[in-house]
């Protein structure tokens, strides 16, 4: 298993204030907007997607003689021949241009993320600072990438800039294997070694009764007053505060999760397998239905977001699979699971019996290195878990569970 390369997109959104008269910048601004119509009007004509070699040859000089640099000239043409592609590809009109925005290219622009300013290069060698308006810790974020392009727009009479970063992720060459399955009640996670012996099982209670409870009180507000509760102040009230909870509730818990699940995997160098929830909506299989009736698939979205996020900061890779068949099928055999019991399930033609959960996360695993056989592991061993098997985590008191393990 090796570590993999990954790039990192990311833009910074912010509002800039010109420092001084920012006349220049709205005649650039003008300027290019006019420009890229100008192409967009002389490229419509000609049936045929222009290379870029092409546009330089018909555009660059022209573009340079109206007073702008090098790299200006290539954005607008690249600009204008990608306006032209997606009118066509939509079978629309020819596009007007009426917005004042500008791409600009890394080498016609400075960032100074000491002093959070920003300094453009303009038509006729004019240049204009802007002042960027955010919090240093937004700016401070992308100390360390590298900047490429920026869209600078006036909306409003007010001028906004996106600043393209990418980053180069190496992520940790994986020694053990995380599995984690999302249910109505609880996050079950364990640990594989490469060789399919599981290291940690943990069960984290999930708080969707607390979320049930709320959305049941707005339900019930709701058809206590079926048509007027939208227009009754109280009512209406009522039910943003119980919102509000099932959103701090909710947030609380996939942010205490995400960064549960991250460190535990930083420790034992995992690389984290999670459930594709797309494809668990397009299998509709019986957990979907159960996900969908009681509370849908947002909350399970929101936790996979906080993994995914807290695992990017600590360099972990995730790999989603699809979870096709992982609590229905046996791990032993590949053979039908049936219901024995309360969450224990049974195969019926090797004898197999396991809790659900922890079923789930053996035929996740085993997925993922059916998928991924190059990391050359050797057939997987089968500690099936024993139906009263009491994994770390579900022991005593209930919110124990969610306490960070040390
Ligand atoms: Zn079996």
């Amino acid at each position: 298993m090796r570590g993999e390369e990954l790039v990192v997109n990311e833009a910074l959104k912010v509002r800039a204030l010109p420092e001084g008269s920012c006349d220049y910048l709205l005649e650039f601004l003008r300027l290019y907007r006019d420009a890229v119509q100008i192409v967009v009007d002389r490229i419509w004509g000609i049936d045929e997607k222009l290379s870029w070699k092409k546009l330089h040859r018909l555009f660059y000089s022209d573009l340079v003689s109206m007073s702008f640099r090098a790299h200006h000239a290539k954005e607008i043409y690249v600009n204008a021949e990608s306006l032209v592609e997606s009118a066509r590809s939509n079978g629309g009109r020819k596009p007007v241009l009426r917005k004042l925005s500008a791409r600009v290219d890394k080498y016609d622009y400075k960032l100074d993320l000491d002093n959070m300013t920003l300094t453009l290069k303009l038509h006729s060698d004019y240049e204009v600072k802007l002042r960027l308006i955010t919090s240093r810790e937004r700016v401070e974020r992308f100390r360390g990438w590298s900047n490429y392009e920026l869209v600078v727009k006036y909306e409003d009479g007010e001028f906004w800039v996106s600043i393209y970063f990418k980053k180069i992720v190496k992520s940790l060459k994986p020694r053990t294997v995380m599995t984690i399955d999302l249910n109505f009640g609880n996050v079950t996670l364990a640990i594989y070694t490469l060789d399919g012996r599981r290291v940690r099982l943990k069960k984290l209670n999930t708080p969707h009764r607390k979320i049930l409870t709320h959305k049941i009180w707005v339900e019930r507000i709701q058809r206590k007053y079926p048509k007027s509760w939208r227009f009754i102040k109280g009512v209406r009230k009522a039910i943003e505060r119980h919102g509000k909870r099932i959103k701090n509730i909710s947030w609380d818990y996939a942010h205490k999760t995400g960064n549960t699940i991250a460190k535990l995997a930083f420790r034992h160098h995992s690389v984290i397998i999670l459930e594709d929830l797309e494809k668990l909506r397009e299998n509709n299989k019986k957990k979907d239905k159960e996900f969908n009736k009681r509370l849908g698939l947002w909350f399970y979205r929101r936790i996979q977001f906080c993994i995914e996020y807290e695992a990017m900061e600590r360099d972990l890779e995730v790999v989603k699979i699809n979870p096709k068949g992982t609590s229905s099928k046996c791990p032993r055999c590949g053979g039908k699971l049936v219901e024995y019991g309360h969450r224990v399930l049974g195969c019926k033609r090797c004898g197999f019996i396991g809790d659900r959960d922890v079923t789930a996360t053996i035929n996740i695993y085993k997925k993922y290195v059916s998928k991924h056989s190059r990391c050359g592991v050797p057939g997987v061993a089968l500690n099936a878990p024993k139906p009263d098997e009491n994994p770390s985590g579900m022991q005593g008191n209930k919110n124990e569970a969610m306490t960070t393990e040390s």
